[in-house]
């Protein structure tokens, strides 16, 4: 039952320090009610107050973590712009034992990498079906090459015998345990104990989970998964939706863990529609039939996209920037330092051929024309980073390449910079390979 502020602030020490920062225990209160803030930041807290506390601070969705320590789950809203999603969710290839090329898949998966606006995005687990070709030690032995190949987690699907030898297999390796009924929960609950794995639970539907989950963890197991059966894209999307609204809104711990949905319409296009509605609607893991680049990179992009804080723009460092090899004489371009623009823009310098310099002043994460009417990217905000880095000691250029979408701040920084000449450049990133021709190498 979730206390009030009310409730909250008579267990705190009430000597309103701020060290938590807030300034008194009551507004610290509020924020522990309201899930904005944990427990752990108030350094005076008793034992008491942790104890009692201590569920009602809890994440309403459970956080689990798999393989290396990947996190799921831990969410506290049901629109990422009311706070943040915390954990992404995961994706994951399926490899089925009667796979032939199995080991070049798994090579595959284990090389998988994305680089995009600065972050490395890849798979997160593996998940190793039994379809009876293997016999149960065989699948074991199977799944035990899959984890030495990729060291991701794997997701076990198979026989109760062939799971139990695999998960012994790979015991330590918190991988998931799939498909567990009330049927095996009790033999499988001792497997997942006795070897680190955590349990996708199973039943016909959501009240089948609830009181499955409930179960096991009054039998003291909460490394939990659910696993819903669903058989249309629109049950997927209701289903999550109602676990989720059943554990935020109304604090139901037994709907409150993340999800495993494994995805195999036979239809490529269908499948990437249930992928997506699981990245957006709350999936903990998303499996895909089987490794396609063209769909990762489309799932990895959105993934990034929905799961980066709406609230914090992925932001570079602000400072000079070396595109290639440039010199003293080299061309000097400058934008903001929110990472979209910085990639887009140093990769079409880089694009274009030559060495150049790429001053990145600090913007707060802002693309050109939202920080140029925050007055971020003002001439006199620009003059002031430029002279900051010393850039004139550095190069002997004096001329500088700004956005075409800022030209009205070139009057304004040639002021602010005497002795320096303002190019106005193009307005798209994607016309900087022309605009080089057309301007720089034809001057040269
Ligand atoms: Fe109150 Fe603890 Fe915050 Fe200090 S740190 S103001 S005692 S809640």
């Amino acid at each position: 039952m979730a206390l009030s502020g009310l409730q909250i602030n008579k267990l705190l020490p009430g000597t309103n320090c701020k060290e938590c920062g807030s300034n008194t225990c009551m507004a610290f209160a509020m924020k522990l009610a309201s899930k904005k803030a944990s427990l752990d930041e108030c350094p005076y807290a008793s034992d008491e107050a942790k104890q009692i506390l201590g569920a009602a601070s809890e994440p309403p969705v459970k956080g689990v973590k798999i393989g290396k320590g990947i996190s799921l789950s831990e969410e506290t809203v049901f629109y990422r712009h009311e706070k943040t999603f915390v954990n992404q969710t995961v994706i994951a290839i399926n490899i089925n034992d009667t796979e032939m090329d199995a080991h070049e898949t798994a090579k595959k998966i284990a090389a998988y990498k994305l680089e995009r606006v600065g972050e490395i995005l890849t798979l997160g687990a593996v998940a190793v079906t039994q379809k009876h070709l293997l016999g149960d030690d065989e699948y074991a032995s199977f799944a035990k090459e899959i984890y030495d190949i990729t060291s991701l987690p794997l997701i076990l699907r198979g026989s109760d015998e062939a799971v139990e030898a695999a998960a012994k297999a790979v015991a330590g390796s918190a991988s998931v345990i799939s498909g567990v009924t009330m049927a095996n929960a009790d033999k499988m609950r001792e497997i997942a104990k006795e070897n680190g794995h955590i349990l996708a639970v199973t039943a016909d539907d959501v009240d089948g989970v609830r009181e499955l989950t409930a179960k096991l963890k009054a039998d003291g197991f909460n490394h939990l998964i659910i696993e819903f059966k669903t058989h249309s894209l629109a049950e997927a999307f209701q289903t999550n939706s109602i676990a989720r609204k059943a554990a935020l809104k109304n604090n139901e711990k037994a709907l409150g863990y993340a999800t495993l949905k494994f995805i195999d319409t036979g239809d490529d296009c269908e499948d990437m529609v249930i992928a997506v509605n699981e990245i957006t609607k709350f999936g903990g893991i998303a499996v895909l039939p089987s490794f396609d680049r063209a769909q990762l990179f489309t799932l990895m992009t959105f993934r990034q996209n929905i799961y980066t804080d709406p609230q914090k723009p992925i932001q570079v460092e602000p400072k000079l920037y070396a595109i290639g090899e440039p010199d003293k004489n080299s061309p000097i371009f400058i934008t903001t330092n929110f990472s979209l623009t910085y990639f887009l823009v140093s990769g079409e310098i880089e694009n274009s051929g030559i060495n150049a310099w790429l001053i990145i002043p600090e913007c707060e994460g802002m693309s050109v024309l939202t920080a140029w009417a925050a007055g971020k990217f003002s001439g006199a905000k620009i003059a002031a980073f430029i002279k900051e880095i010393g850039l004139a000691d550095i190069v002997d250029t004096r001329e500088i390449i700004i956005p075409g979408y800022v030209a009205q701040i070139s009057g304004e920084l040639e002021e602010e910079l005497p002795g320096y000449k303002v190019i106005v450049g193009p307005g798209e990133s994607s016309d900087i390979e022309s605009f080089v021709k057309a301007v720089l190498l034809k001057n040269a």
